[in-house]
């Protein structure tokens, strides 16, 4: 499916947020890396995606109601085979359905693990007056506790990329802190400037989010995104 296709069947169901699934087709279409996903909808199903794409996997519920998926036991990661990940799926329908039971549950993804590695967050968000607007920052309690995070106004010039991750205040785990190496910085800045592009070439986009985004020394790849579209 093309975005422009996803995005029209978004609007026949009166849906504004796009699942994990199609907002990962889209953003890879659009160059930008993100874990191979794809949506299971039997365990069966789950289980033969997971042997062709390779172990380990991860598992994930995919519901339009949950927005905060591991609250509500739907992320499974590191399995290991065919049993694993059939045993993770009903875990998964068990554990939602019982934490949240009005949610309605549209099957479980199957994803490639990515490589350990820090996790930063890459985001968009539209400004009424300037339009969409570009967030960086470091992962976890970084960006919701210390709100340490760079904002740029989309698309980015030349140079803005870098200036955003020099710019947060934890930049030097970016370089390997307690003996981990150092990522790779420009696989950073090129996810940032081809989201910046994505964003300004699609003004349906209202929201962004790419968290985390794990970046090693060998790369930076989304393992999350969530697009939430303006309303028609
Ligand atoms: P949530 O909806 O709870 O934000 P995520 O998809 O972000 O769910 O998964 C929760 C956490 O699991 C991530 O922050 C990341 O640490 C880890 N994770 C998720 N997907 C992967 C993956 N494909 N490879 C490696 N780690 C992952
Ligand atoms: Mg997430």
């Amino acid at each position: 499916m093309t975005f422009a296709e996803t995005i029209a069947s978004a609007r026949t169901q009166n849906r504004t947020l796009l699942s994990e699934v199609e907002a990962k087709a889209a953003l890879g279409d659009a160059g930008v890396p993100v874990t191979a996903t794809t949506l299971a909808q039997t365990r069966e199903e789950a289980a033969a995606q997971a042997e062709a794409m390779g172990y380990p996997v991860a598992l994930k519920v995919v519901s339009p109601n949950v927005a905060h998926k591991s609250d509500v036991g739907g992320v499974v990661l590191g399995l290991e085979s065919h049993e694993e990940v059939a045993q993770a799926y009903d875990e998964i329908i068990r554990s939602v359905q019982a934490a949240q039971p009005s949610a309605a549950i549209e099957g479980v993804s199957v994803q490639e693990m990515a490589a350990p590695g820090v996790e930063v967050i890459v985001g968009v968000a539209t400004d009424p007056q300037f339009g969409p607007v570009m967030m960086f920052g470091l992962g976890g309690i970084m960006v919701e506790v210390l709100g340490d995070v760079a904002f740029r106004l989309a698309p980015l010039g030349e140079g803005d990329a870098r200036d955003m991750i020099d710019e947060i205040q934890g930049r030097q785990v970016l370089d390997g802190v307690r003996g981990q190496p150092p990522v790779d910085i420009g696989a950073i800045e090129a996810m940032l400037d081809r989201v910046s592009v994505f964003a300004a070439e699609h003004p349906e986009v209202a929201e962004l989010d790419l968290n985390p985004v794990i970046a090693s020394p060998e790369g930076a790849i989304a393992v999350d995104a969530r697009i939430v579209l303006a309303e028609a």
